[in-house]
């Protein structure tokens, strides 16, 4: 048996040929193999952005390369040692548990560099993060609940750990948790027939903060039991605060009790960063890393990096593990070399596949995929249709009759006609200028079979 470090060892080989130098160097050559065990691969990165960048980007090529040197399927954790450890590691909850089903309610934890301190405020977020202070000040009492949503990577997680340390410190009693944990929780939970001492210790919450709620849509079982948790905590006042990728009322699956308990609290919008909170983010960020970097750098990393806040601090990480690997000095010349060899890696350069297209739009309305080239009419059937027919005139390089024919033999007109209303209409309908951004954001920042991988997840009933 060979061990974990010298597979990797092997894996790094190949890994070497099939990637570009530079991004090699950058995200891999300081990566090393911790343990492979029960099918699951551990990989060590020296800090907190490469293993989320490895995790994002390379997750899916690793994997591959991983299971042609072992010979069979591997799950890959990428995880952080060295001086960082402690801060991916983070804070426990202050939420005791005392023996039976909540000792195995994994205690959720904390990022510690997830703070109000650390959060800064632009236009795109002021709103949201005015809410969440007043939230973690007098839990229970305004905005609740609060449903924060938006794209990948503009802070949710950040804003909702953040509410959680201010609470903490404030002397109440927090449960944060993902809706992914949740869930997994939960099915323990049914299978030890324990679901009412599972329910009761979420009571105990003053505040409850459940991020990524949408990964419950579609879970029957799932989302009834949020409902009766939601339903206990809120009419005993306490707080809830809630994160999603999509508002509450696209979450098809959340039934329109739970739905309009959403709604009744504040539900807000938190958009990518402008141009002015992007640089004033880096310049935060290059402080407290203790970072000299010339304000034009940083200036051009804020005007190229737009997508999200993540994109930006992995940037700024790449740019500095750069220099220092080829000891070339960070000034503008060397940081627009960067930006154009390794930041645009080769999946934002491929045109995006029209399934790839269809699959992301049904996910988000939530609606089977099939749907969308099927024959239903009704609004929100026929509203996806016309979304996915613009996304792929605007993002795939199909014609008008390939598009038509990928949609079960629509004719060119037909698809003309469609792109041309949405076209006209997102001039003027802030609503639908949001959704088709929305799916753009998703369709840009998720790697095609990343995705594929999780919708498939999405479908499974519980
Ligand atoms: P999301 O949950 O929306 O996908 P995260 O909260 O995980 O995004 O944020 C991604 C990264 O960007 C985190 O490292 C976070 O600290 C950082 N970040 C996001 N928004 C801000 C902000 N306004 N100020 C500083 N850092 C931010
Ligand atoms: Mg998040």
């Amino acid at each position: 048996m060979r061990s974990a470090n010298e597979i990797w060892e092997a894996a790094l080989g190949e890994l070497q040929i099939k990637i570009s130098k530079p991004n090699y160097n950058t995200w891999l050559k300081e990566t090393t193999g911790i343990s492979y065990q029960n099918g699951t691969f551990v990989i060590s990165a020296p800090n907190i952005f490469v293993a989320e960048w490895l995790n994002a980007r390379l997750r899916s090529l690793v994997a591959k390369t991983l299971a042609g040197i072992i010979g069979g399927d591997v799950d890959i954790q990428f995880v952080v040692h060295g001086p960082e450890q402690n801060e991916s590691g983070g804070l426990v909850c202050n939420w005791q548990t005392d023996g039976g089903i909540s000792s195995k309610i994994k205690k959720t934890r904390l990022n510690p560099r997830y703070t109000f301190d650390n959060f800064v405020v632009g236009r795109s977020n002021r709103l949201i993060h005015a809410a969440a202070k007043g939230v973690a000040e007098t839990p229970g009492h305004i905005y609740n609940p609060l449903f924060i949503y938006g794209g990948t990577g503009v802070g949710k997680t950040h804003l909702l750990h953040a509410i959680g340390h201010a609470a903490i410190a404030n002397g109440f009693q927090v449960i944060c948790i993902s809706a992914e944990q949740f869930t997994n929780e939960f099915i323990l939970a049914i299978r030890e027939s324990k679901t009412e001492e599972f329910r009761n210790r979420f009571r105990d919450a003053q505040l409850l903060l459940l991020d990524d709620i949408h990964f419950i849509d579609g879970k029957e079982q799932t989302q009834e039991c949020v409902f009766h948790t939601f339903n206990a905590l809120y009419n005993a006042s306490r707080q809830i605060v809630m994160t999603s990728d999509r508002p509450p009322q696209v979450i098809l699956s959340l039934g329109d009790r739970l739905r309009s308990r959403f709604q009744s609290g504040l539900i807000v919008n938190i958009e990518p960063p402008d141009l002015e909170t992007r640089l004033a983010i880096l310049q935060a960020k290059a402080k407290q890393h203790k970072l000299k970097i010339p304000d034009e750098v940083l200036r051009l990393l804020a005007r190229e990096l737009k997508r999200n806040v993540r994109e930006l601090e992995g940037g700024l990480t790449q740019l500095v593990a750069y220099a220092k690997l080829t000891g070339a000095s960070l000034d503008h010349e060397m940081a627009a070399k960067v930006l154009a060899e390794v930041l645009v890696p080769d999946d934002y350069k491929k045109t995006t596949s029209p399934d790839f297209i269809m699959q992301t739009v049904a996910n988000y309305f939530g609606i089977p995929t099939g749907e969308i080239s099927g024959r239903k009419r009704d609004r929100r059937t026929t509203h996806a249709r016309q979304i996915a027919i613009y996304l792929m005139r605007e993002e795939s390089q199909y014609t008008l009759s390939q598009i038509g024919k990928q949609l079960g033999s629509r004719d060119h007109s037909t698809v003309l006609h469609s792109y041309e209303k949405i076209a006209k209409q997102i001039n003027t309908d802030a609503h639908l200028q949001e959704q088709v951004s929305k799916i753009q954001q998703q369709l840009h920042t998720a790697e095609p079979s990343h995705n594929k991988m999780k919708s498939g997840k999405r479908s499974q009933k519980l």
